[in-house]
């Protein structure tokens, strides 16, 4: 390969991406649109106009905005690369009067700064005019900025030590430097999920045992019944930032927990309570969260080979913009190497999504399954309804889109799913 066909293949690859993406969302904002004025036949007993056309336009401004930012995200890619910036941050560190592993690390720090200050914009828009307009958004601006310190300080104390031992094992552990790289991401993943629970979200959110109520009533019998042990029920303040509900596990082993956002425990009744927790057992029973791990770890270890290979390689550096005369052995500066591979992999990667997204699709159908044996097929459906209209959700999205990027089925397949399951009428909608 020499560096101009790299280039080459690189600009179609994110030619194409951006394309596809704009075309994606520009197919989902018509077709929300054109069913803005009337509510699917199988939702009209329980969704109101009022709140259908909250969710279509609450769609349309998340799409428009994600336009915007897919564009501004393709133009400092390309400046970045092709255009030199990476180059000229790179000149500069080599003027630093600290060792290579350091020049990485400035490096890094600098591409960093640039990346967030072009999307920062974009999150402070999301929250503060998005989410606002639509009655979500509880934050303030001062405990906006109080989360990105915080996320700043978490990222620097638990990033910094990991690319710092990766780079030098990129440097020092010769041709199989990867391999230890990739045990080092591994023990990382597992150091996260122990120190998640307990260390990082308590810096952001305040937990409290869930209190003696009828809803925890039928959460521990369900837990019983699918003899299933747990570390605590914990309730967070979700309230503090957003009207979104929601309910996770979080910790592995003997540690797991169940976390209840407040805001779900508020509008949910106990029964339904139960339903959703009795989906997100069944992930866990069903072994989806064993595979996603599983997934992922494999996949870690094929990007990073494919790292190990391209930083051995002249064109790929000289084909995203970085002068051979700046990097003239590639082992000299293994972090310009991983820099280039996070700027440039998501470009090409792109085009898996909707394989991820099928592939989870297919879980949400299991865990829908194994809930409705646990618990009540009405009471998931009534939750799910509610669910759907609190986050204002759209009830009629593109199939394409869709298709292309969902993590959760589009709610009326959902639903009709789980009423088969249940042998009931196909939507017991009515109370
Ligand atoms: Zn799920």
């Amino acid at each position: 390969m020499t560096a101009a066909a790299f280039t080459a293949v690189f600009v179609v690859a994110l030619a194409a991406s951006l394309g596809v993406r704009l075309w994606l969302a520009r197919r989902q904002i018509a077709h929300v649109a054109a069913h803005r004025d009337a509510v699917p036949e199988a939702f009209v007993a329980r969704i109101g106009i009022a709140a259908h056309r909250k969710a279509a336009d609450y769609t349309v401004a998340k799409q428009r905005l994600a336009m915007l930012h897919a564009v501004a995200d393709a133009i400092l890619l390309l400046a970045m690369t092709l255009g030199g910036g990476l180059a000229a941050i790179v000149a500069w560190t080599e003027t630093l009067p600290v060792g290579p592993l350091w020049r990485d690390i400035a490096m890094f720090a600098v591409a960093g700064v640039v990346f967030a200050a072009v999307s920062l914009p974009f999150t402070w828009y999301h929250t503060f005019r998005i989410e606002e307009r639509f009655g979500f958004n509880r934050m303030t601006l001062s405990l906006w900025l109080t989360d990105l310190a915080k996320g700043f300080a978490v990222a620097v104390a638990l990033g910094l030590p990991l690319l710092l031992l990766v780079l030098w094992l990129m440097r020092t552990a010769g041709p199989s430097w990867w391999l230890w790289a990739w045990g080092a991401w591994m023990v990382f993943q597992l150091l996260i999920l122990v120190l998640y629970p307990t260390l990082i979200a308590p810096l952001f959110n305040k937990f409290t045992p869930m209190g003696e109520s009828p809803a925890r009533e039928r959460v521990e019998s369900l837990l019983a019944r699918c003899g299933f042990r747990s570390a605590g029920l914990f309730v967070m303040d979700g309230s503090k930032r957003s009207g979104h509900g929601n309910a996770y596990f979080t910790g592995f082993g003997k540690a797991k927990r169940i976390v209840f956002f407040d805001t779900l425990l508020l509008r949910l009744a106990p029964e339904e309570v139960e339903a959703v927790l009795a989906h997100e057992l069944g992930h866990y029973k069903l072994k989806h969260v064993a595979k996603r791990v599983l997934w992922s770890a494999l996949l870690s270890l094929a990007i990073l080979a494919l790292l190990a290979w391209l930083a051995g390689a002249p064109w790929f550096y000289a084909g995203l913009g970085i002068p051979p005369a700046l990097v003239p052995v590639a082992e000299a500066r293994p972090g310009v190497a991983l820099e280039l591979f996070l700027l440039a992999l998501p470009v090409f990667t792109f085009m898996l999504e909707p394989l991820s997204a099928q592939y989870s699709r297919r879980h949400e159908f299991e865990a829908d399954a194994f809930a409705t044996q646990h618990a009540s097929a009405g009471a998931l459906t009534l939750a799910l309804v509610k669910l759907y209209e609190d986050n204002a959700a759209t009830l009629t999205p593109d199939p394409l889109h869709s298709a292309f990027y969902d993590s959760h089925p589009p709610a009326a397949t959902r639903i009709a799913h789980i009423a088969t399951l249940a042998g009931g009428p196909p939507l017991p909608l009515a109370a």
